[in-house]
Parts: C-alpha cells; sequence; structure tokens
C-alpha cells in the first residue's frame, strides 16, 4: 500500500465482507488498482457479494488460489474515521464486523452506474371509463400532487396492480417520465431569518454555536420543557454547522412524527432536507446514501440508523428526545444510537446537542459529572405555561366495570367540549384489550409461540401477539375448553378507550391515535395535521402522542392509568415513568390556553406520582442516582444482558448454567454473574430464552471480558447466545 492509501493491481488486500465470517479475506487489486476504503465486489464461492478494502492483505492464504476483487464500485470510498468508528461500534456491542458493515450499507445497488427510472405523475386526460382500481391510483396522485412515483410504489400505495397504471398512461390520464435517479438534495440556506428568539434562547443559541466554531469535538445537553424552543434553538446550531460547509444530522426517534418537523426545517431553510428511515424506498435509500458521501446533501433527518451513513464531513450530530428507548435497537446488532452518536462524534470532531424535556439519566449524570456542558430552556415560549398537574384518586371514583374515565375525568372532558377545547385521553396500550379470557374455563388466549397473551385488535378484527407479531382471527369458542361465546376482553386498550369515551360523549369528534390503526406512516401524519388543526375534540392516543406534537387546541390529558408504568421490575421504570407523564402532560396548553393534566392513579402517594406533581425534577434525578449508585447499577456500574435461546429448553438451561459457572474471565475483573433465570419473556417464536445479567463497575473493561468468556462457546444445534451492553429493558 502507498503512503495515500493506494494499491496497485495485483496487490494484496484484506476485504470486510458483509458475508457472516470472522475475518477479512485476502484478494488481489483489480486491474487499475484500488484505494483503501473502496467499495468492491468481489468472489465468494459462486457469489458475488459487497466488500470494503479494509486494509493490506494478511498473506495467510495459499497465495496461488487467491482471486481478484470482481469491480470496484462507483462510490467514495470509505473514509478511514468511518472505518474506526464501525470498528468501535463492533468492539463496543461486541457485533461481528459484517453485521456493522450491513448496518453501515443499507442502500441497494450501491455500485450501479447512475441511471434513469420511469417516474409517474397525474396526466392532464379524463380516463373514458372509470374502475374502482383506477380511481384509486389518481386519487393517490391527487393527493400527494407534487410526488412522482415510481410504477412499483404508485401500484402499491393504490392497491392496484402495475397494469393498472400502465391502462391509465396509455388513456393519457397518468404520465410517464424519464427522471435521474440520485440528484444532489436541494440547497438550504443557513442564512434566511430564523425566528426572533427570547433572551434566553439566545444566550443558548450563541453558545451552540461558539461550540460548533471550536470545530472539536464536544456534547452538550439541551434541557427545557416542552414548548421552551429546544428546536428552534438547534436548528440555529445547524444553521451555524452548514455556514461552515459541514453536514448536519437530526436523529429522531419515531419515523412518524416527522411531518411538522420536516416543515419547519422547510421554512427555516427554504427546502427539505433528506429524510432516512425505514418507510423509505429503496431508491430513496440509495441516493440519500450516495449523496451524503459526495457532499450532495448537507442535513439528514432521519431515524437512528441515519447515524451510519458515509458522511463526507459531518459536523453536527442532534439527538432529539435523547432520552426515548426507541433509539436502543434490541434487534440484531444491539446499539444505542445516542451513545454511537456521542463516540462517532468523538471520532470526526463534530458537535452533539442532545434535546429533551427530560434526559435520561445517564446524560443526566454526566452533565452533572461535567462530562457534558449543560444549558437550560427554562421558559415556555410565549404565554404557553406548564400545565397544572392532578391526580385523580381511583379509589374513591366509581367506575361501572368495564370502563375507566372517572366522573371527575369526564366532567373535565365535558368542560372542554363546551369551550370548544381539546382533550386527550392517553392509553398507553394497543388494539381492544389486552387480555381475552374465556369466562367458562377462566384461561387466556395465549400466543402458539411465545409467552404472551395475544390481543384482540378489533380494528382488525383479530388477535395479535405483541411479542412475534403473529395474528390469527378471532375465535368464536375458547381454544381452551371449547365452550362458545364466552369470551371477553379484559381491561383497556386504546381502541376500547374509544369505544366508551363515543357511548359517554356522542356528539364528540373521536381520533384514535396509534400505529396500527392507519396503512402508512403517511396516513398518519396527514392525520395528526388534521387533528392539529381542530378536527377532533377527542384525542386518544397511544405513547405515540407524547412526542413532539403541536395541538394547539388541547388543554386538557387524562392520563388513563398512571400506575401502568410503575409495575413490573424494570430498573428504569421510574425514570420512564416519569418522562412519560411529563411529555403528555407537556401536550396541553402549548398555544395561548393553560392546560390540565390529569392522572387517574390508584397509588397517587408513589414518590414517582409525587415527583411528577411536584415536578422537581432535579430531586427526581438526585433522589433516583442516589438509588442506582447504591446498587452500583448503570450509568454508575456497567451491565450486559446475555440471552441464551433455543428450541429445546434443556439444553438452553445447561448451556446457561455452563456459563455461569465457567466466569473465570468475568471474575477476573472483578464482575458478578446472576442467574440463569427465565427471561421476562421466557419464549418467543417457539424459542425458549434464559438471561444472565452481569454487573461490573463503571471502570471495568466488560465488553473485553465477555468477549473472552463467550469466545470458546461451541454452539450446538439451534443455540443462540446475544449480548446486550447496557441493557435497557430485561427482555
Ligand atoms: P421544543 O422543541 O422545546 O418543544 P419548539 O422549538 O418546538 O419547542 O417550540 C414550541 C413552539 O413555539 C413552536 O411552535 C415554535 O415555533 C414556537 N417558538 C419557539 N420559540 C419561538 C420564537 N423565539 N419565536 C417564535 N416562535 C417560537
Ligand atoms: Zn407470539
Amino acid at each position: 500500500m502507498s503512503e495515500i492509501g493506494y494499491f496497485d493491481e495485483g496487490d494484496l488486500v484484506a476485504v470486510l465482507t458483509t458475508q457472516p465470517l470472522d475475518r477479512t479475506l485476502d484478494y488481489r487489486a483489480p486491474e487499475g488498482g484500488c484505494f483503501l476504503g473502496a467499495f468492491v465486489e468481489v468472489p465468494l464461492g459462486p457469489r458475488k457479494v459487497l466488500g470494503v478494502v479494509w486494509g493490506a492483505g494478511r498473506g495467510d492464504f495459499d497465495r496461488s488460489k487467491i482471486r481478484s476483487v470482481s469491480r470496484v464500485l462507483d462510490v467514495a470510498p470509505m473514509r478511514a474515521e468511518m472505518q474506526t468508528f464501525l470498528t468501535r461500534v463492533a468492539d463496543y456491542t461486541l457485533t461481528p464486523m459484517p453485521a456493522i458493515l450491513r448496518l453501515a450499507t443499507r442502500a441497494p445497488g450501491l455500485g450501479d452506474p447512475q441511471s434513469m427510472r420511469k417516474v409517474y405523475r397525474m396526466g392532464e386526460e379524463e380516463p373514458s371509463k372509470m374502475t374502482d382500481a383506477r380511481r384509486r391510483v389518481l386519487g393517490v396522485l391527487e393527493e400527494f400532487g407534487g410526488l412522482s412515483f415510481t410504477l412499483k410504489e404508485l401500484a402499491d400505495t393504490a392497491g392496484a396492480s402495475s397494469s393498472v397504471v400502465k391502462g391509465l398512461v396509455k388513456l393519457g390520464a397518468v404520465r410517464e417520465e424519464d427522471s435521474p435517479r440520485d440528484l444532489p438534495f436541494p440547497y438550504l440556506d443557513p442564512d434566511r431569518p430564523g425566528k426572533d428568539l427570547t433572551d434566553e434562547q439566545m444566550k443558548a443559541a450563541d453558545r451552540l454555536r461558539a461550540d460548533l466554531r471550536s470545530g472539536q469535538y464536544g456534547t452538550t445537553l439541551l434541557k427545557g420543557v416542552t414548548g421552551s424552543g429546544k428546536t428552534e434553538v438547534y436548528l440555529e446550531a445547524v444553521a451555524e454547522c452548514l455556514r461552515m460547509g459541514r453536514q448536519a444530522l437530526v436523529l429522531l426517534p419515531e419515523i412518524a412524527l416527522t411531518a411538522e418537523f420536516l416543515t419547519r426545517v422547510e421554512a427555516r431553510f427554504g427546502a427539505r432536507p433528506a429524510e432516512w428511515h425505514s418507510g423509505a424506498t429503496m431508491t430513496e435509500r440509495r441516493r440519500i446514501w450516495r449523496m451524503v458521501g459526495q457532499g450532495g446533501t448537507q442535513l439528514v433527518v432521519g431515524a437512528r440508523s441515519a447515524l451510519f451513513l458515509p458522511y463526507r464531513d459531518l459536523g453536527l450530530i442532534i439527538v432529539d428526545e435523547e432520552h426515548d428507548t426507541s433509539y436502543k435497537q434490541e434487534d440484531g446488532v444491539t446499539y444505542n444510537a445516542r451513545d454511537m452518536a456521542v463516540l462517532r462524534a468523538s471520532i470526526c470532531g463534530a458537535r452533539v446537542i442532545l434535546a429533551s424535556a427530560t434526559p435520561s439519566l445517564e446524560s443526566w449524570a454526566n452533565a452533572e459529572a461535567g462530562k457534558y456542558e449543560r444549558l437550560d430552556l427554562t421558559a415556555r415560549f410565549g404565554a404557553a405555561v406548564l400545565p397544572e398537574m392532578k391526580t385523580i384518586d381511583m379509589r374513591s371514583e366509581q367506575l361501572q366495570p368495564g370502563t375507566w374515565i372517572s366522573p371527575t375525568l369526564r366532567r373535565a372532558i365535558q368542560d372542554r367540549m363546551d369551550k370548544g377545547e381539546q382533550a386527550l385521553l392517553f392509553i398507553n396500550r394497543r388494539g381492544y384489550a389486552p387480555v381475552t379470557l374465556c369466562r367458562a374455563c377462566g384461561q387466556q388466549i395465549g400466543c402458539d409461540h411465545c409467552d404472551a397473551r395475544m390481543v384482540e385488535h378489533r380494528f382488525l378484527k383479530r388477535l395479535m401477539c405483541h411479542q412475534c407479531g403473529e395474528t390469527k382471527p378471532m375465535p368464536e369458542a375458547c381454544p381452551s375448553c371449547g365452550v362458545e361465546g364466552k369470551l371477553a376482553p379484559v381491561g383497556p386498550g386504546i381502541e376500547r378507550m374509544a369505544e366508551e369515551a363515543t357511548a359517554l360523549f356522542p356528539d364528540a369528534r373521536i381520533a384514535a391515535l396509534s400505529s396500527d390503526l392507519y396503512g402508512s406512516a403517511r396516513a398518519l401524519k396527514a392525520r395528526i395535521v388534521e387533528i392539529a388543526n381542530g378536527e377532533a375534540d377527542i384525542i386518544i392516543g397511544t405513547q405515540l402522542v407524547a412526542k413532539g406534537h403541536n395541538f394547539p387546541l388541547l388543554t386538557l390529558v387524562g392520563v388513563i392509568d398512571a400506575d401502568l408504568g410503575l409495575q413490573g421490575s424494570d430498573l428504569r421504570a421510574a425514570e420512564r415513568t416519569f418522562q412519560l407523564m411529563r411529555q403528555v402532560a407537556g401536550r396541553a396548553g402549548r398555544a395561548d390556553k393553560p392546560g390540565t393534566a390529569l392522572l387517574q392513579t390508584f397509588q397517587p402517594d408513589h414518590p414517582v406520582i409525587r415527583a411528577i406533581l411536584s415536578g422537581d425534577e432535579e430531586g427526581f434525578w438526585k433522589a433516583e442516582a442516589a438509588e442506582r449508585q447504591a446498587a452500583g447499577v448503570p450509568p454508575f456500574g456497567r451491565m450486559a444482558g446475555i440471552v441464551i435461546s433455543g428450541p429445546d429448553v434443556g439444553a438452553v438451561f445447561d448451556l446457561a448454567n455452563a456459563m455461569a459457572r465457567n466466569d473465570g474471565p468475568l471474575r477476573q475483573i472483578g464482575a458478578q454473574v446472576f442467574g440463569p433465570a427465565p427471561a421476562p419473556i421466557a419464549r418467543i417464536r417457539g424459542r425458549h430464552r434464559v438471561r444472565l445479567l452481569i454487573k461490573a463497575e463503571k471502570a471495568a473493561p466488560i465488553q473485553a471480558a465477555v468477549a473472552k468468556w463467550i469466545a470458546p462457546l461451541r454452539l450446538k444445534g439451534d443455540l443462540r447466545v446475544t449480548v446486550d451492553i447496557d441493557p435497557q429493558s430485561f427482555y
């Protein structure tokens, strides 16, 4: 390899592929040579697979058998800092490198040459004959006037076949055009005027701008009550970053929530940023992936995996709602996007802003310890004030069986309706009822593959397992005893609350908001905008509504079951309940009308409920931190969760016991092993799950010890061991 990282034709190169191999493979550099970091296609057995030139070849293969790189893809080589980042993520999460590389190449056809594609828009003609399918296609084009669709996107969105679209093209009702696939994104202008900031906001923005100009890594915790203008303030940091010619990334927790946000970005900078999320089409993904690498996009707004895009010069990462649990990916590679954002920024000299009204205890503690800068926005913008919060003591309310809206809450809702204002009922459970019980035999309907109950979804007319996603029709007869007509719903879900609200307020316009009640993220976004504009009197929502939306007419929030999050053995239960309740309450009274939040609870004296009411956040954090410190748990100690799973429960326990006995490498660092114990969900998709919990001191090298501990394992049959460093929840 030359000094500039160039390999001549025939040089041995080590290629990291996305295939599950535990090492790089040697190849010969192709005709014309290649750069270190080049994305390549290499032959592997009979196939061609994607890889990256990771370094000089190891030379431990029979040289006569080494094959050549098939071709170098036409994309920017991976930067050294990205190689470092991926390696560090792999080390931190104990994930094999190929899986990490897959995360970083989640776009199809990466190396394909620039090409044109057909797109479809509304045409001029009316079709002579209208069918339902044709009407749906034209309806989609009308609804999303400015967008052009690929054939598949249009057909899928309309629920029609592609021949219907083609037929409409022939008739001139739909237009077919050529469009290049990968265009740079429109220019975002940082110098368009932003809003006039208040003194407090201005001070925070000035500080963030100065931080950025330092050009050095650093993290800021931007804490401010909902509505205090955190977004307004961090968009000023984005503007500064763009002025410096560097790229910015805004991570958001839930993709359904970006409609309002994107409009704000557009208003500030005059164009839309790149949007990276699971709903993006393959072509959009490819375009973003390439443009990010070429500098053809200044700002990416995205879900957690946007962190793994190949930015050319990333200067700022914003993690909005940094406490949100969806930042922790729990499937496949278990990484926490918030922590990995800090890691990435520290490698590439970028700033991080963690924004939240209710920071995670980790971030709060890091700020306390001086590792993070902390900026507080204390005032809500304009006249909006934090809602008044009160409990409704459910022990003294009279309720009919099978109902959950207390008389006190009902009067409060009626009062808002009389004034033409909105009320939100918060229930963090999807579906109709969490349990379906047979009144003949007393059995609950469970999932066939998991130790989980099936949840009735009346809207879909099915039972669904929230663990594995399995669904089945609602049976007439009890699957256990066969008696018909005795199955009864137990407990409330969002659909059942909607039913109760409809019965209590027959004249109200009621909107139930839960991800599964809408066919697409788009439909949900559209509905949220309508509701914000006043097209509903009562909103019933799951935690989806707790985040980020502005409902200006909303002045009452009723929390149906504030005790829900207090149950269970989760380490973070108190913290989560505190955050969720504060956020939900933060939805009320955002504009000029003061809001009220009413929490229905059977435990009004619970410390968490009391902390929520008193609003003494620092007090809550301090008490919670002291408890965790005493217990030596995160963020004051380190933990790793190990799940051993397999179809045969005996084999699973045998392995777990053997692992617990042979804990030498863990003992060497003073770590303790707890378990094995059945995981809280002891069976998922037919696999039995047993967990070990490892606890170590903060400074202990837990990854290295765990790696050393599991390395000698030879997994027989279908046994699997997964490692979760810093587990968020104890599944
Ligand atoms: P947060 O992110 O803290 O919840 P936002 O930035 O979303 O707060 O601000 C809440 C609302 O107040 C938004 O509609 C925002 O546009 C508005 N707002 C905040 N600060 C200002 C300002 N200085 N001038 C005008 N509007 C503002
Ligand atoms: Zn299941």
